[in-house]
């Protein structure tokens, strides 16, 4: 369940962040409010014949930077308000790593536990007839998010062929490989995130392999950061999913509970393992703590209980401004979802790169690239957390907003007087 507005979260971010940059009013304005929001009832022909409704919007919040990007959500409890606070993430989050990207982002309000696959793809290919108009490789370019996937994007991108009357690969990202897709895509949002994490564990001066792990949500971000971090020696202690948490002190292996979850549909239950509740894994006693499903999940109700010393915000917001200052004082490292899960759209990047030259990488360049954008975007936040004395989210968003802001200068949006 998501608990409070997300984007007036957002915007508290944002205005913490210019207490310590001096912006263009007019800068601010154009920061604060999107500049397209876009929204549709989807027909879709459900499989016992009768037509079914679906909400689906789409918010492209600022396009200073490049053509809009960033995913599409299917949830039953997709609001208006949680699309518009993702997009404006989006928009920081490519500005922080210095993408030619604005920010934008999608949902629908379904649940796709509850629909066939024939369903699915009829909600996808609706969604991009709402939308047609507005997407393009050169306009908006939309890509995974949760509950949605390569097979989503698929669908999406052959209605935007058929649509366009000819094939833009670059249109969408996130696609199987076979229909021009990036290696490295699948598990791009936590291997970005591992080298952000890593980074910041030697700058702490702490061993990245005596390390104990939580991580919230076992879908494409948790379980691949999961593996990879096991892959490094980092111990993983508990995992979750919608339907609650697996605990073991001992470790567990993120392989092994992934077959029980394809299984059974959750990790919950994995022999070895004791059940606990979303809200006891994010109390456990570990050193890194990794929020990967939905926002809003650390608060002022429970940012006093929280004992990880690191937080590595694989999802988007997962942590309120009042629990941000909660964690501040407390000296709790919270390394900030516009850094953490910037891998993601940064190999989409990579993607729409090869889509439009039709040269492909291997997984070996993709990964090496994705290394030098991450490191270097990790070392110029935490250079603007000295210099600006501040913590890590609020020296993104200086980094993001400083792009920004010089390119809306160039365009032309500062006073002339
Ligand atoms: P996903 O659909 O693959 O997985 C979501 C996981 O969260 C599932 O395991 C689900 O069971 C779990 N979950 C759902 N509701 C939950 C709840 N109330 N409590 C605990 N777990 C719950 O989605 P994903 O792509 O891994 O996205 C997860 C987060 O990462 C989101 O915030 C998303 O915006 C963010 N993110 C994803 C990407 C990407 O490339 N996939 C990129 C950047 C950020």
């Amino acid at each position: 369940m998501v608990k409070g507005n997300p984007f007036q979260n957002a915007i508290k971010q944002l205005e913490k962040a210019t207490e310590y940059f001096k912006l263009d009013k007019k800068v601010m304005e154009a920061l604060k409010q999107p500049q397209r929001v876009l929204e549709a009832e989807i027909p879709v022909e459900m499989d016992k014949g009768r037509t079914r409704e679906f909400s689906a919007y789409r918010i492209q919040y600022n396009d200073a930077l490049g053509p809009t990007k960033g995913g599409i959500r299917f949830h039953p409890e997709v609001s208006l308000d949680e699309v518009k606070a993702l997009s404006f993430w989006m928009t920081l989050k490519c500005a922080v790593l210095g993408l030619p990207f604005g920010g934008a982002k999608g949902g629908v309000v379904c649940n796709p536990k509850e629909l066939s696959k024939r369903e699915l793809e009829r909600i996808s290919r609706g969604y991009v007839k709402a939308f047609f108009k507005c997407l393009g490789s050169d306009v908006d370019i939309p890509a995974p998010d949760v509950y949605t996937d390569a097979q989503v994007m698929a669908w999406m991108s052959d209605e935007y062929n058929k649509l366009a009357g000819r094939i833009v690969p670059g249109a969408f990202t996130g696609k199987p490989i076979v229909l021009g897709g990036s290696e490295g895509r699948d598990e791009a949002t936590a291997q970005g995130g591992v080298y952000v994490l890593v980074e910041i564990v030697e700058k702490l001066g702490l061993n990245n392999e005596e390390l104990t792990v939580a991580i919230q949500g076992y879908g494409n971000a948790g379980a691949n950061v999961a593996k990879i971090l096991h892959s490094l020696g980092y111990k993983i202690v508990a995992v979750s999913d919608s339907k609650g948490a697996a605990h073991a002190q001992v470790g567990i292996d993120p392989f092994e509970i992934e077959k029980h979850k394809m299984k059974t549909d959750s990790v919950v239950g994995f022999p070895g393992t004791s059940k606990l509740s979303n809200n006891q894994l994010l109390e456990l006693k570990v050193d890194v703590l990794i929020p990967a499903a939905l926002e809003n999940q650390i608060t002022k109700d429970n940012a006093d209980k929280i004992k990880a010393r690191i937080i590595l915000e694989l999802a988007n917001g997962p942590t309120t401004f009042e629990a941000d200052q909660i964690l501040a004082k407390r000296k709790v490292v919270v390394i900030p979802d516009v850094l953490a899960n910037a891998g993601g759209v940064t190999v989409s990047y990579f993607e729409w790169v090869q889509n439009r030259t039709g040269y492909y990488w291997d997984k070996e360049e993709v990964k090496n690239k994705l290394e030098r954008m991450m490191v270097k975007a990790t070392n110029e936040v935490w250079d603007y957390q000295e210099r600006y004395l501040v913590d890590l989210r609020t020296a993104a968003y200086l980094v993001g907003i400083k792009r920004l802001s010089e390119a809306l200068r160039y365009k032309g949006v500062y006073d002339e007087g």
